[in-house]
């Protein structure tokens, strides 16, 4: 693979090639051999960096619309040439399977492209203030206006796409942005790195620094970063929401995403290939995988069954296979955490209908019914190839169970009553809801984010782009 050489990849600070202070070694999730050494900035680089974002802030708020959506734009068409090169990149990383690492480069090319059309349109409005006696002959015209550069903070399980998310929106609204990728998963974070370094940005506009998580604390308390837009999980997330509350703060966090199948869904076992599918696809590594399984107990008979079969069905192993649909978690310690939890669950009563063991870091497909409601497999987010099944009579059962978590990302209800549809997304407590599909559908424009646990604010392209700016009104008097 021409991309993955014995050099340690150059970090970008402030839009230049650099090599750092010291490297990391990134490693391949199947087997822990080396695929990469990358550079790790130093202190004075990442000065640089941050320096760099301030200085430039004013120019490229500013700077013609049409200019960063050319960028946009070379970046979108940059990543679709490089797409295949790109996805062994991710599968390399990541271990997530080469037919999801090439939809996730798929996702990405959508995201830079969505991100330039908007930045053509994005703007402000006009209101007539005489609505009222008191703005008599003025009007008011508003803009939104960056908060200020953002530092970007993402989490390993899409390598490239949440890098993406934070990236794309940033530079559309002319705000800079430092990116900190994953620790294990810095290496497409870099090539986007390249490609935007082909692009007419002003240096400054972005940097990608792979750096350790001290040097990231220091870099959220940096003032020169109001905004801090973070991907990972709730604990991690939460506690940079303390640290600094006077900042803006975005926070993409973790779930345990219920899919309920009510009794008048009409194919219960597509429904259960769906849940399958989307239950293990990232060895179940994504915030919105399925992992609570609620189905109304008229079609447990059918449904259940054939959820098992779909699993049993899956392939699991080398990533590199194309024909492979499960491979392995992120790292060994993830993979005996998962089986840890499955234990617990076995221990407080539930019944493995398949899977549950492990081989290093391939964890067998698991579905799982009978789980305590404490259990960590049912209550936490387990982040591995396991669903846990509960059956439940009627709806208004079901929405309850789903609502009784501490997270609130999304949430998929198959049923193909109108009523129930309208009635599922009034009760349910989750910032998405899915109707006649798994909770883990995204469309890389629709707004995406959580409530309760799962986070604050949202991102998806638009939704991102007013998060990441404030309205700044200006009155015209004698109008
Ligand atoms: P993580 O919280 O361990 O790490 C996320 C990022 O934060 C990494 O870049 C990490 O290096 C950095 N980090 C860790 N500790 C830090 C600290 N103290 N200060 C500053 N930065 C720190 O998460 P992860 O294991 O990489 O990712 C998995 C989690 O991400 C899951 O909980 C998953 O649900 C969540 N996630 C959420 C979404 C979403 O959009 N809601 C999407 C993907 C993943």
């Amino acid at each position: 693979m021409d991309t993955i050489t014995p050099q340690p990849r150059a970090a970008w600070v402030a839009g230049r090639a650099e090599q750092g202070a010291s490297t990391l070694v990134v490693r391949h999730p199947l087997d822990g051999s080396e695929v990469a050494t990358v550079a790790v900035p130093g202190p004075e680089q990442v000065e640089r960096a941050v320096a760099a974002a301030a200085a430039v802030a004013k120019e490229f708020r500013r700077s013609p619309a049409h200019l960063r959506a050319g960028a946009l734009e070379h970046v979108s068409r940059g990543l679709a040439a490089r797409a295949e090169e790109i996805a062994e990149v991710i599968t390399a990383e990541n271990g997530k399977p080469l037919k999801w690492a090439e939809a996730e480069v798929n996702r990405a090319v959508s995201v830079f492209r969505i991100a330039a059309e908007e930045a053509r349109r994005f703007s402000g409005d006009v209101q007539r203030l005489d609505a009222d006696p008191s703005g008599d002959a003025r009007l008011a015209l508003t803009r939104r206006v960056p908060r200020g550069p953002v530092l970007g903070i993402a989490p390993f399980n899409f390598p490239l796409n949440l890098v993406a998310h934070k990236v794309a929106p940033a530079l559309a609204v002319g705000a800079p942005i430092v990116v900190k990728p994953a620790p294990r998963t810095p290496l497409s974070a870099l090539v986007l790195g390249e490609l935007l370094a082909e692009t007419e940005l002003p240096e400054g506009a972005f940097s990608v620094l792979p750096l350790g998580n001290g040097e990231t604390q220091a870099l959220v308390a940096d003032p020169r970063l109001p905004v801090v837009s973070f991907t990972g999980s709730g604990p991690v997330g939460w506690s940079i929401a303390d640290a600094v509350p006077r900042k803006h703060v975005v926070l993409e966090l973790g779930g345990n995403a219920a899919a309920v199948v009510l009794r008048d869904w009409p194919d219960p076992e597509g429904a259960a290939y769906r849940i399958a599918t989307f239950g293990n696809y990232q060895a179940g590594q994504s915030c919105i995988a399925v992992q609570r399984v609620i189905v109304d107990s008229a079609i447990a008979d059918e449904f259940v069954p054939a959820l098992v079969e779909a699993v049993e069905s899956q392939q699991t192993g080398d990533p590199y296979d194309r024909n492979t649909d499960v491979g392995p978690v992120v790292d060994e310690a993830a993979a005996e955490r998962i089986i840890a939890w499955v234990e617990e669950a076995v221990a407080g009563g539930a019944r493995v209908l398949t899977g549950g063991t492990r081989e290093g870091t391939a964890v067998a497909p698991t579905v799982l019914a009978d789980v305590p409601a404490d259990a960590k497999a049912w209550a936490e987010e387990i982040f591995g190839p396991v669903l846990a099944v509960s059956v439940v009579d009627g709806v208004d059962e079901a929405l309850a169970a789903v609502n009784d978590s501490a997270y609130g990302l999304q949430a998929g209800v198959f049923t193909s009553d109108v009523q129930l549809a309208f009635h599922a997304s009034a009760e349910l407590e989750v910032g998405g809801v899915i109707i006649g599909d798994v909770p883990s559908y995204r469309a890389d424009q629709m707004p995406y984010g959580g409530v309760k646990g799962s986070g604050l604010g949202r991102e998806g392209v638009l939704s991102a782009m007013h998060d990441l700016t404030a309205e700044q009104v200006t009155v015209f008097t004698g109008v």
